[in-house]
């Protein structure tokens, strides 16, 4: 089977983690190494099915994004061989962003270089949190003090783009000490911070806890206060906010995340990724055995998709454009949709301006401070009835 498609960003999901933390419910299991090997065995099945057997490299890649679970739990050398792969099937533009997902437990100054030297040049890690109290109830297997020998080992390695994930409204966690946290992530220098509100997903071990009552949840209005202090602190440090939850220097905006938020073309690999093609969405299975029986029969080991409606393709356009501070391009979503949004949605626009949650900064229509508090209710003004 031969895809036809124009996407320039590619994801591979890389589903094992040392352990499961607390709080998540993404599709992870424990890395053993048998099961890594037949995993990359899978991705290199999938990638030749993909493009069929003639090694065709046909779109040069404009971001390259391996995440997870924790890819950097992989060895160096497997991690290797998935970027041989990469670099086998696909053109890489020579500008590319190569990120790599990594735990800061799992990195150490070899395999920084390694994947430095392989062409990688962006590294997320995953910091969370800098109080070993707030680490520990989100069951991370890191300490902050390995975060901060990750970050030098990174920049011994010569990486000079680097993200740190954090964490904020975790449960026991204060004001004081998430401002403190973000002090000493400034004290980093990254290039890009994302700071994520806590998510108390169902069937998670914290959720558990707090729906129990062992753990107390932070107050909406601590939350609030929390994300306030995200965007004064940081800001002022030069990493300016560019997405609700996203940081960057200049020029150091996440590209792979910005095509998500542009709702463009990307393709997914490995169990449970997703990709949008040509107006489909799909994701893959997300058990490996039944990722990797699904190739090993010759088929895509895709478990789900749909046709996204010309409908839910207007609607998410707009909910992921007003989630940048730069906001939705007026002109670009008229010759996308061939269509402009006031004619789509009368008068809409100009209502959510008068109540100040929308404002329109030359062709592009953004949320005000307002609006980005309440941006979950504004962006569902613009849903489909
Ligand atoms: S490291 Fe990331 S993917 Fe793995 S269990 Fe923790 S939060 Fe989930």
């Amino acid at each position: 089977m031969l895809e036809n498609v124009g996407h320039s960003a590619l994801y591979i999901h890389v589903p094992f983690c040392v352990r499961k933390c607390r709080y998540c419910d993404f599709v992870s299991y424990p890395y053993n190494e048998s099961n890594a090997r037949l995993y990359v065995t899978g991705l290199r099945r999938e990638m030749e099915l993909r493009l069929g057997d003639k090694h065709e490299k046909r779109w040069p890649l404009s971001t390259v994004f391996i995440g997870g679970g924790t890819p950097t739990c992989l060895s160096t050398k497997l991690l290797l061989e998935i970027i041989t792969l990469i670099k086998g099937y696909y053109n890489l533009s020579s500008d590319v962003e190569f990120t790599i997902e990594a735990n800061p437990g799992t990195v150490d100054a070899g395999k920084l270089s390694s994947l430095r030297l392989a062409g990688v040049n962006r590294l997320s890690l995953g910091a969370q949190a800098c109080s070993e109290a707030t680490l520990r109830t989100l069951g991370r297997i890191h300490t902050h003090e390995q975060t901060v020998s990750a970050v030098w080992q990174a920049r011994e390695a010569g990486f000079d783009n680097i993200n740190l994930d954090l964490i904020f409204e975790v449960p026991g966690q204060t004001l004081t000490e998430w401002e403190r946290c973000l002090e000493q992530v400034i004290d980093l220098a990254p290039e890009h911070v994302s700071a994520y509100g806590l998510q108390l997903e169902e069937g998670t071990l914290l959720k558990e806890q707090v729906d129990s009552g062992l753990l107390q949840p932070c107050e909406e209005e601590d939350g609030i206060n929390m994300y306030q202090a995200a965007i004064n602190i940081l800001q002022s440090a030069g990493l300016e906010q560019y997405e609700i939850s996203n940081f960057a220097r200049l020029n150091k905006q996440c590209r792979h995340n910005l095509v998500y938020w542009q709702n463009e073309d990307y393709l997914g690999l490995g169990p449970a990724a997703h990709s949008r093609l040509r107006r489909v969405r799909m994701s893959n299975e997300t058990n490996l055995t039944d990722y990797t029986t699904r190739l090993n029969a010759g088929m895509l080991p895709v478990a789900w998709s749909e046709d996204i409606t010309q409908e839910n393709d207007i609607f998410e356009t707009i909910f992921l454009g007003l989630r940048m501070t730069g906001g939705l391009d007026l002109e670009r979503f008229k010759q996308r949709f061939g269509r402009s949004l006031n004619e789509i949605y009368p008068g809409l626009v100009e209502s959510l301006v008068n109540k100040g949650q929308l404002k329109l900064r030359g062709n592009h229509l953004c949320l005000t401070p307002a609006g980005m508090l309440l941006a979950n209710a504004v962006m569902c003004e613009f849903a489909p009835v």
